[in-house]
């Protein structure tokens, strides 16, 4: 079977809709690059069951197939509607966030209680996505007097947002860290993390991590007024960025998104760090075979920007079409690239080392000389990443030393991962050679960039960049 490969990478959310093997392998060979298992919903027999699902279609197809374990964070919920029923709030009405016990219909409480004291008045409330919107006039120890701005219906469970407050708890939950260890145990690839609000919180996880023999890559999801403020330390200590435009578009006012989405995008091209642009991409597919005019057009302007890859959520978790949803995102992928501004994403880079300079030269090579594609043997992928960030138009082929690598890469923009054993760079060059002669991705007469560090015979270690023809 054909595996269609574009530059920009798929990411999927898995859910009752798509989690079984005809579902996840129609995915996956229509273009699918990464399966997201969101840990806000679901339980750990699914975790698993996706896991294993997607272990066993990636080795049918001899193909790497990243996943992604999306943490909640401390999600915020209406709690304690008595029997459950919702509270219909009315414009100018007064409710009462309870830390006890409700004695009243306008009452509720809220998962974590110890935010109350955080809270003073005027502080804006923000329930089930900003749908409703309530403002504190009173605060005390034990209640919270709040006036109702936009009104509706209040469901248990209802999600909450606190915009203007630097809320007093963890970003990363005690449940978190237990999912994480988890997923470090499971082979898992990357673990999103919501709410980050600094780079401290990146560099907690990050240390807990370090403890692990497999590694998980982070994902920090920028979704706070609080990132944007401390977006540059969160880039610098994570290790890839997903634009996590719902809560975002909750938190900040909506009509920011279009602009904070390309910052964020350009600033993590300019690091080489990769990035996600995620949620409401072809939503209208949850229930349509076909997406709206303006969706289109939003997951080819997420190309333009330079996103490395774009994210299908609840298409694909509860939707009608979830194969539909990826053939559509491939498609207009494949429709993207023919418009796209090679070469042009960062321009110049700082050079602050070798790789800096290896990858720019590369970069302007392949500019300048038609290649097929650039090879390079790397051991921790970022190599591979910093020359992605430079969005040059053949193939980047990584020949990633081990399977955690390989995996990783599938995130990459414009990176095609290819499983190779550890080498000893006194090897890596017969290595390269002996890939591009067998692989069948090659034709003779083809040019490529070859990007290597390797130990030459007086054993002195040189980086150095070779165009070869097969
Ligand atoms: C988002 O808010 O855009 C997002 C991806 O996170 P979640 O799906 O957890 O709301």
């Amino acid at each position: 079977m054909k595996i269609p490969w574009n530059r920009v990478k798929i990411v999927a959310t898995a859910g009752p809709a798509s989690n079984n093997y005809k579902t996840l392998k129609a995915m996956i060979c229509s273009g699918l690059d990464i399966v997201r298992i969101n840990f806000s919903h679901g339980n750990i027999g699914e975790y698993k069951k996706t896991i294993s699902l997607v272990r066993k279609i990636e080795n049918e197809l001899n193909r790497p197939i990243g996943i992604l374990a999306d943490m909640p964070g401390p999600k915020l919920r209406v709690r304690g509607l008595p029997g459950g029923n919702p509270i219909i709030a009315k414009n100018n009405a007064v409710l009462k966030i309870v830390t006890g016990k409700i004695a009243a219909e306008n009452e509720f409480n809220i998962s974590h209680p110890a935010i109350l004291k955080a809270l003073v008045p005027g502080a804006q409330i923000y329930i089930s996505d900003g749908k409703i919107r309530i403002r504190v006039l009173k605060t005390g120890r034990q209640s919270v007097l709040c006036k109702v701005i936009a009104g509706g219906e209040i469901k248990q469970g209802a999600g909450l947002n606190f915009p203007d407050i630097d809320l007093p708890i963890p970003s990363v939950t005690a449940d978190d860290y237990r999912n994480i260890k988890f997923c470090a145990a499971h082979g898992v690839d990357f673990i999103g993390l919501s709410f980050v609000k600094d780079a401290r919180d990146v560099k907690r996880v990050k240390t807990f991590i370090g403890g692990f023999k497999h590694k998980p890559f982070i994902i920090s999801k920028i979704e706070r007024r609080f990132a944007i403020d401390n977006l540059i330390g969160i880039i610098d200590a994570t290790d890839g960025v997903m634009v996590a435009r719902g809560d975002l578009g909750v938190e900040l006012p909506i009509e920011r998104i279009s602009n904070l989405q390309k910052d964020i995008i350009r600033r993590c091209n300019a690091a080489g760090k990769p990035v996600i642009t995620a949620t409401q991409m072809l939503e209208s597919m949850i229930d349509n075979p076909s997406p709206t005019r303006a969706e289109v057009s939003d997951v080819a302007n997420a190309i333009f920007d330079g996103t490395d890859a774009i994210m299908l959520s609840g298409e694909t978790a509860v939707g009608k079409y979830p194969v539909d949803s990826v053939v559509m995102m491939e498609k207009i992928a494949v429709q993207a690239e023919k418009k796209y501004n090679f070469d042009v994403h960062i321009g110049k880079t700082v050079k602050r080392d070798i790789t800096d300079i290896i990858s720019q030269s590369v970069a302007d090579i392949a500019l300048d000389y038609s290649v097929k594609a650039i090879v390079i043997p790397t051991l921790s992928g970022k190599t591979a990443r910093v020359v992605s960030r430079h969005r040059p138009s053949p193939m980047i082929i990584a020949l990633a030393a081990g399977q955690d690598v390989q995996r990783q890469l599938t995130l990459s923009w414009g990176v095609y991962p290819v499983y190779s054993a550890k080498q000893h760079p006194s090897v890596v060059m017969n290595t390269v050679s002996r890939f591009i002669r067998t692989s069948d991705l090659f034709r003779k007469g083809d040019r490529v960039i070859i990007a290597a560090g390797t130990i030459d015979k007086g054993g002195e270690l040189s980086n150095i960049i070779k165009i070869a023809q097969v």
